[in-house]
This record gives C-alpha cells, sequence and structure tokens, in this order.
C-alpha cells in the first residue's frame, strides 16, 4: 500500500492558491480571505471523503474517520493550513493534506484500524496580524487565557481576534469547553518540512525528530545617555546604542563559543532612541532570543551573557534593564513513536554510507537522522498533553519562509509512505499497549 503522490501534490498545489500573489509569494493569515477560502476547501474535502468534521472554539478543524465502534482514542496526525506573510506552499499544509492522504489511502485500501484515525489543521500557528503565533494548539492545551484572546486585535485592520475566530467558525468564549487532554488522543504526528538543511546537505529524504528547541526571548532595555553628537567628546558618551550593538555581538558569540548545531542565538529586534544622526542614542531597546536543547546549556548561555554585559555596564556607564517574555522549554518526543518513525524511514529511505554519516555531523539511529527541530511547530503543545512525534521532509537549500520555499515530490513519497506505516503500525502497537 503506497500513498498516492499525484493527488498529494495535486492538493498542496490547489490550497496552495488561497493567498498566492502574482510575484509567486502566499499571504494566507487569520483573518484575511484567504484564509477562510482554504478553510471551505478544507472542509470539502474531509466531506467528499466522508470523513466527520468538527470546528473547536479556537477553530481548529478537526476531520475524524473511524472503522469501528470501538471506545478507542483516535491517533491524530496534522498541522497547520495558515502561511507567514509572502510564505511559501509546503509549510504547514503538507502537514495537514499528508494527514488527508494517508486517511484517503487507507479508506480506499478499506484497512481496517483500532483506533480512529484524525487529521488536525491548527488555526493560526504562524506569526500573524494578531500577535498569538501557534494559537489553535496553544488554545486547546490550556497555554491561552480568554483574557488574552479577548484583548487581541489585527494589527491592520482593527478586527477583533473573537470576531475573527467567529468567521472561521469557531468561539473564543467556548475556549475552557474545547480543552484537550489525555482523555481525547491516543498520539499526535506531525509531519512538516525542516525548513533546515540538514536533510538537503545530505541527499536525504526524511528524518525523525527527536525535540523540538526551547526558546527564550528577553526584552532588553539600555538606558544611556541622549547627548549632542558633535559637542560631547568621545570619552564623554554613555551611547545606548554602540552598548546594545555589543551585547548583540556576546549574545552572538556566545552561541558560536558552544560549537552546537542545536544551539543558536540572535539579537534581530532593535528600536534606537531618538533615532536621530546628530543625538547620541539615551535609550535603545532590543531582543535578545536563545534556542537551546536543554536548561543546562540555556543556563551555561545566560551565565556568560550575565558576566559579559555586566563588563559593558561598567565600561559604557549604561545600565540593561532585562525582562524575561518568553521562556519555552525544549519539548522531547515520544521515545516509542520516535522508534516507529525511524523504523518506518529506514524502510523507505537509500542510506548514507558510513563515511559519509560520520561526515554528516548529525546523530543516527538505524540509518535514520535523528533531528532537533529548530523552529517552534504545534507539536511542542501537543507534546503536553499526548505522546507526540514529528517527521521531517527535506527542504530544497534549507529555504522556508519564503516563496523559495520547495519539497521534492519524491521526497514527500518516501516521507509520506513511511508515515503511513508508522500509523499502521503505531495502531497495532497502542492496542498491544507494548509501545515503550
Ligand atoms: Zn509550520
Amino acid at each position: 500500500m503506497k500513498i498516492n503522490l499525484e493527488r498529494l501534490e495535486k492538493n498542496l498545489k490547489e490550497l496552495s492558491l488561497f493567498g498566492r500573489k502574482e510575484d509567486g509569494g502566499i499571504d494566507r493569515s487569520l483573518g484575511n480571505e484567504a484564509e477562510e477560502e482554504a478553510r471551505s476547501w478544507l472542509l470539502e474535502k474531509a466531506l467528499d471523503m466522508g470523513a466527520a468534521i468538527k470546528i473547536d472554539a479556537m477553530a481548529n478543524i478537526w476531520i475524524n474517520w473511524k472503522t469501528n465502534n470501538s471506545d478507542n482514542k483516535p491517533i491524530t496526525l496534522g498541522s497547520h493550513h495558515d502561511a507567514v506573510s509572502d510564505g511559501g506552499m509546503y509549510d504547514g499544509a503538507l502537514g495537514v493534506l499528508m494527514g488527508l492522504e494517508i486517511m484517503q489511502t487507507l479508506k480506499e485500501n478499506q484497512v481496517p484500524l483500532e483506533h480512529p484515525l484524525q487529521v488536525v489543521s491548527f488555526t493560526a500557528e504562524e506569526p500573524n496580524p494578531f500577535q498569538i503565533s501557534t494559537m489553535g494548539s496553544r488554545g486547546v492545551t490550556g497555554k491561552l487565557t480568554l483574557e488574552k484572546l479577548q484583548a487581541s486585535r489585527h494589527l491592520i485592520t482593527g478586527e477583533s481576534l473573537g470576531t475573527a475566530i467567529k468567521r472561521a467558525g469557531g468561539n473564543i468564549q467556548g475556549l475552557l469547553k474545547a480543552q484537550v487532554g489525555k482523555k481525547d488522543m491516543a498520539a499526535f504526528i506531525e509531519c512538516h518540512i525542516e525548513q533546515g538543511r540538514n536533510l538537503f546537505d545530505n541527499k536525504l529524504s526524511a528524518g525523525t525528530v527527536t525535540k523540538i528547541t526551547g526558546i527564550y526571548r528577553e526584552f532588553v532595555t539600555v538606558k544611556g545617555e541622549a547627548n549632542h553628537a558633535g559637542t560631547t567628546r568621545m570619552e564623554y558618551r554613555h551611547d545606548a546604542f554602540l552598548a546594545a550593538a555589543q551585547a548583540a555581538l556576546v549574545v552572538e558569540e556566545t552561541a558560536k563559543a558552544l560549537k552546537r548545531r542545536d544551539v543558536v542565538a540572535t539579537v534581530g529586534w532593535v528600536e534606537v532612541n531618538p533615532n536621530s544622526a546628530n543625538i547620541i542614542s539615551g535609550n535603545t531597546k532590543f531582543i535578545m532570543e536563545l534556542r537551546f536543547p536543554g536548561e543546562m546549556v540555556k543556563q551555561q548561555m545566560l551565565q556568560r551573557i550575565e558576566k559579559d554585559f555586566l563588563k559593558i555596564e561598567n565600561n559604557r556607564g549604561i545600565s540593561f534593564q532585562r525582562e524575561i517574555i518568553l521562556d519555552q522549554a525544549p519539548a522531547p518526543m515520544d521515545e516509542g513513536i520516535m522508534k516507529i518513525i525511524g523504523d518506518e524511514i529506514s524502510k523507505e529511505q537509500t542510506p548514507l554510507s558510513l563515511a559519509a554519516e560520520e561526515s554528516s555531523g548529525l546523530e543516527f539511529i538505524n540509518h535514520v537522522p535523528m533531528l532537533v527541530s529548530m523552529a517552534g511547530h504545534d507539536a511542542v503543545h501537543m507534546s503536553g498533553i499526548t505522546r507526540t512525534g514529528m517527521i521531517f521532509v527535506q527542504s530544497i537549500e534549507g529555504k522556508s519562509h519564503c516563496r523559495e520555499e520547495k519539497t521534492d515530490g519524491k521526497d514527500i513519497e518516501i516521507a509520506g509512505n513511511a508515515l503511513l506505516n508508522a500509523v499502521l503500525r503505531l495502531d497495532k502497537e497502542l492496542t498491544n499497549e507494548n509501545l515503550n
């Protein structure tokens, strides 16, 4: 039994037309028309398949198919149907449509499953004008409050989030009732493009995700002294911008010194005040972000940053005010699901030579690359409520969140067949309870 690649690629193409601009990029974000059209298209697909549909309070779409009357909890596949601004056609879409393709393949082949199969398409996973990302998965796993949802408005149109969710078929007032937990699901697997270049560089189609990176962000305010850029001699300056620039270099060096693939650090947002050519900055703000595989590594980075920031404060006579705005722990994937996905990939994918495996710098188990996801996903939040796994598919040149994002059909096919067989095995192993 194989997935139907032609059908899956046709679906990917059809979904990509919603929000497609003339220059090729896709704008499909909660609140815009394209996002709503994409929803209607998805619902129609599910109805055509004869599956049951539920839209929850967060407007997440749940598509359910069962082959018997057992009370077993469903195995859920899925991802999200929204896209970043000017995004590509695979991020999110592949996970949802792969789930539907697997459902359809099993249905056509009349394969009886012990567990219902469920496909979810989450609302607003990507950064969006309502400024709450992974909104759907966070909402139903208890990580968002009604107050936060009620306070959110579209940055450009001013529409309230509640109204946008309502138009999409949800109702934020029902947030508490929409919570999903252990009792609602036996497992969750997200298929996603890698968005990095580990698979591409090694000419591999698919890999297993071991964990999803932790993300830590601080909002830092640098207080210096604004003064005249001409009359203030260099030795009398307390330049907030230069201190921030130096701090950004510290952040970079802190990550680089660790020489790890699973550690990165970025200062990607800066605000210089008063931002004038003839005034020394008296106040500069920046956001520092660290991505890391574990608490120890995070602490190690923060210790160095603390020490070096103190030096900058002393040398420049400025002060840093630091506020933690995000502290998301890494999300380990379920060992049992990781093993099943890995086994099934190894049956579909031509292995590298041992020498190539060694020189790749990646970790392999049974010739399958074990990858840390350096991007956040809905799976982070699902991993808190059910056994969760992810399968990555190669991104050509590692490109994503851009219109050039591309994944080859042959890689999709290999990953899809591996996931199809993983679902079948998971169905059996969950029944026999021999899943570790
Ligand atoms: Zn995504």
